[in-house]
Parts: C-alpha cells; structure tokens; sequence
C-alpha cells in the first residue's frame, strides 16, 4: 500500500489526474479521504481506479486530511524487534557473527585451504605470507562491523605500516584482487599517499577525516556497503556505495565506488554475482582482528 506522502506528491507534481491499477487501494484511499470514487477504461482496455471524482476534490479532500496529525502516521510496515548488543560494538541478535573467539570456521583461504591465520583468546592475528582469507558465506548489501588492531612494534613506514584490508565482494575465483577494498592501515602519525590511509576506499576516496588510534591500540570500522548492480548482460547498471565510520567518526559519507581495487590503474567494474565473500587481506604486516559481524542488507 504506497502510503499518503507519496499519495501527496503523486497529486502534486503530475499534471494528470492518474488512477490506480489497483482497486484495493484507490478504494483505500476513498475511503479515508472521504469522497467517492469511479474506475474507467483506457483505449488498451486498462482500468485505472480513481479514489476521488476529479483531480480537484482529491486535493481538496487531501489538504482538508492534512491538517489532521493521523494523516502523516505511517504504520505499516512496523520494524521487526532486534536485540541490540549490550555495547555498540557487541553484535546484535540479527547479525552474523564471523569472529567471536576460538575458531575461524567461517573463514577460509582463497585456495580453498583451511585459515591458517593465529588466534589467542579473542582475537586472530594475520599469518605473514599464509595468505588472504575469505568468508565462506557470501554477501551482497550489507552492514559490517569489524575490530582492528595495527602492531604495537613500529619497524616500517607508509604503507608497510600495520597493512591489511577489508574487502567486499571478492571472488574467490579471481587470480588477484577483485572486490572493493577498505584499506586497514597505522595511519597514526604515518604520512602515506591520502587514498591509501587507513579507512580510504583504496586507492578511490580519501577519507574525510584521519580518525586512527595509535599502533597496538584496538579500532573499528563500522561499514555500510551497497553492492553494485549488473544487467543480465553484465553491463552496470548501478555502482557500489560504501560509507564508513572510523572509530564512530564518519570518514567515508555513501561515497561512489569507482570499481574494484587495482593497485595499478585505474578502478574499473567487472560484472560478478550478486552475493560474493568479504576478504581480509595478507599484506605481510601482524594487523589482528576481533568481534566482526554482519547483517545483510
Ligand atoms: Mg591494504
């Protein structure tokens, strides 16, 4: 059932009086906005469903309505209950839990070999040169939170600097990289170039602020990422948008994605499937990782 805002605008910015396709709903509308209705035949032999007799009493009977406060109460759909976290950062009860402790089960290497990266207690820390590692479910649009920690000991600079990402849609197909990548970097007090410090769109989007901790201290991100979309004939159809809050700073506002990350070149789109794995990557730096959950979009 559309609601009466957009009933509002429907009124208001078509200059033809236009009926409903369906009868149930001009019906609806009649009857809350008082007046009678009438359905009538297109030459197609179409029937549209008229709530008012005329375009004039429908904004006539519209604008008498609006001036009551039930008009612009919208109850359907109602919100299904979550259960938040007992913190921000805890997952709430609709979420998918991809690390709490113990086992990276969800996970697996891009070769299809068990995770080989290390855990102690509540986190997991990355195997220099074990490789990257991928979800072993997959995602489109999606809401992910993710808790990293760069390491302690500073012993490089820019970016061989507390390394590693966090990437959508990567598929596990693809020689090299293939998703998009939010880089995980030490960017504090670590001077590199702006779209590859930590929490850019690598390589893409400089973030709006520089929001790091200092090395061994723990961070999140907090992303909410909307997959691109492609035609059947795998032309694309709409981008990717991601936004990003950094330590719950806002660092990436539903900016643009330009395609997937190529650390050569400029970023391109290539059609993959709607649902892909999220990546952690293997950039030889000990980047740790804790309490990482998603909820689909
Ligand atoms: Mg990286």
């Amino acid at each position: 059932m559309i609601s009466l805002l957009l009933l509002y605008t429907i009124i208001n910015f078509q200059s033809d009086f236009k009926g409903f396709s369906s009868k149930d709903e001009a019906l609806y509308y009649s009857k809350i906005l008082n007046c009678d209705g009438y359905f009538s035949k297109d030459e197609d032999g179409k029937t549209s469903f008229f709530p008012c007799a005329s375009q004039s009493e429908l904004e006539s009977a519209f604008q008498d309505k609006e001036v009551e406060p039930k008009v612009t109460e919208i109850w359907d759909p109602e919100p299904v209950a979550v259960n938040p976290g007992k913190t921000f950062s805890e997952a709430p009860s609709d979420a998918i839990v991809l690390f709490s402790s113990n086992n990276l089960d969800e996970w697996v290497h891009k070769n299809g070999e068990e995770a080989k990266w290390v855990i102690e207690g509540d986190y997991f820390t990355v195997n220099p040169g074990s490789g990257d590692i991928l979800t072993k479910k997959s995602f489109g649009s999606c809401q992910l939170h993710v808790e990293f920690r760069t390491p302690t000991e500073i012993s490089s600079s820019g970016q061989d600097r507390g390394n590693s990402g966090v990437y959508f849609m990567e598929d596990p197909k693809s020689p090299g990289d293939s998703g998009y990548e939010i880089q995980v970097l030490d960017s504090y007090k670590n001077r590199t170039y702006s779209n590859g410090q930590a929490a850019s769109v690598y390589k893409q989007h400089i973030p709006l602020v520089n929001a790091s901790k200092g090395p061994g201290e723990w961070q999140s991100y907090d992303i909410i990422f909307k997959s691109p979309v492609f035609s059947e004939k795998g032309n694309l159809e709409s981008p990717a948008y991601i936004t990003v809050f950094h330590n719950g700073v806002l660092v990436q506002n539903n900016v643009q994605i330009q395609g997937y990350v190529k650390y050569i070149g400029y970023p391109e789109y290539k059609a993959h499937p709607s649902k892909l794995p999220l990546k952690l990557q293997d950039h030889s730096n000990e980047v740790s990782y804790r309490n990482i959950w998603v909820r689909e979009l």
